[in-house]
């Protein structure tokens, strides 16, 4: 998430750090290697990064960039990004506010709350409607940002509202019609003309009681079938582009003879045509290259073109994107 004002030109890290922790309390770090804070292990140094604990902080963080318009990016688990090798500047705010209650049917979950933890937390009172969420490797915040899904359900069949910091500053609770949640998008992923994201600080779930043992098997069948089907324990951001409904990507790539294609140290998964990997250790230029190849073969087969579901964050320079032979 990066305001359009802010550029690096005018960013004093050592400053800026100095006084993030002065007036909010949270250290900061310069020049920190940002790929290890991300699924795909890839992506250069964030110019000051700082990790919000709380919902507070996460507050205080983005408020304070906003107020000195300063570039300022969110992580939630980094499981839906891609960052480019030169890094990201200005400031990165990871969010580990991790909070979660449960009260009678409802789960209240910071926005940084893993979505698999949210998913066993659920399971232990005996609430069912967020076993999907084992199947996802983000946070609440990024799952609703994105209205993730999985195994016939999404955020927004289980969301009654989410906590939202708003472009002007102020905080409402918003229903799933108001964020507008649909096929693995939201109004969050379109911010205003001012550019401004807003920031989801965390989420109430309205689930259903079940026994403990339906929902087991819930939890079993959902883990069998990514071990099956996903290329789990490589690095990727899961699915890469959008399914461009009623088609399937991983379908399409498949069809187009492309599991396998290599660039550098990345590939198309062979399990899975969708999924991306970083099985020998290669750059986030590696990779978009890649992304970008595979979505030009499949035009030029099909005529269908991918649209990326993973974000490309950070200083991607001039990027220009293959087109289709
Ligand atoms: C192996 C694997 C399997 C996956 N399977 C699925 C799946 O089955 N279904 C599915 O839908 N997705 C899946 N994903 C994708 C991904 O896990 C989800 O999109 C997830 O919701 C992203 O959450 P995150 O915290 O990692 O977000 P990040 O990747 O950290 O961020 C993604 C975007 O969301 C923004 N963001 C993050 N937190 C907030 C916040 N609090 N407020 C506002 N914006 C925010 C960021 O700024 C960024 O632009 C998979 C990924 C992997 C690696």
């Amino acid at each position: 998430m990066t305001t359009p004002s802010g550029q690096a030109a005018a960013f004093d890290a050592l400053a800026i750090g100095t006084e993030i922790q002065r007036r909010i309390g949270v250290k900061t770090s310069r020049d920190e290697p940002l790929g290890r804070f991300t699924t795909i292990r890839l992506g250069g140094p964030a110019d000051l990064f700082a990790v919000a604990h709380n919902a507070f902080e996460l507050r205080k963080l983005v408020q304070f960039a906003r107020s000195r318009g300063l570039a300022h990016t969110l992580l939630g688990r980094g499981s839906d990004v891609l960052i480019a090798d030169a890094g990201i500047r200005g400031l990165v705010i990871q969010d580990r506010a991790e909070g979660i209650e449960i009260e009678g049917r409802t789960l209240v979950a910071e926005a940084g709350v893993p979505m698999a933890r949210a998913a066993t937390a659920s399971q232990v009172a005996g609430l069912s409607g967020l076993e999907f969420g084992l199947a996802i490797p983000g946070t609440v915040g990024g799952a609703v940002w994105a209205n993730a899904g999985a195994h016939d359900s999404t955020i927004a069949a289980v969301l009654a509202r989410a906590r939202v910091l708003a472009a002007d500053g102020s905080e409402g609770q918003l229903t799933p019609a108001e964020l507008g949640l649909d096929y693995r998008d939201s109004r969050l992923k379109h911010p205003g003309p001012a550019g401004i994201p807003e920031v989801v600080l965390g989420a109430t779930f309205q689930l259903e009681p079940a026994s403990a043992a339906e929902i087991k098997e819930r939890l079993e069948e959902i883990k069998r079938w990514r071990q099956e089907h996903q290329p789990l324990g490589t690095p990727s951001a899961g699915s890469w582009f959008r399914n461009p409904l009623p088609d399937s990507a991983g379908a399409l790539i498949d069809g187009a003879g492309l599991k396998g294609l290599r660039i550098g140290g990345v590939s198309v998964s062979e399990k899975h045509a969708n999924f991306l990997v970083n099985d020998r250790k290669g750059s986030a230029t590696d990779l978009r290259r890649l992304s970008d190849r595979v979505r030009a073969e499949v035009e030029r087969r099909t005529g269908i073109l991918l649209v990326e579901e993973v974000v490309y964050l950070g200083d991607w320079g001039d990027w220009q994107p293959e087109a289709a032979a």
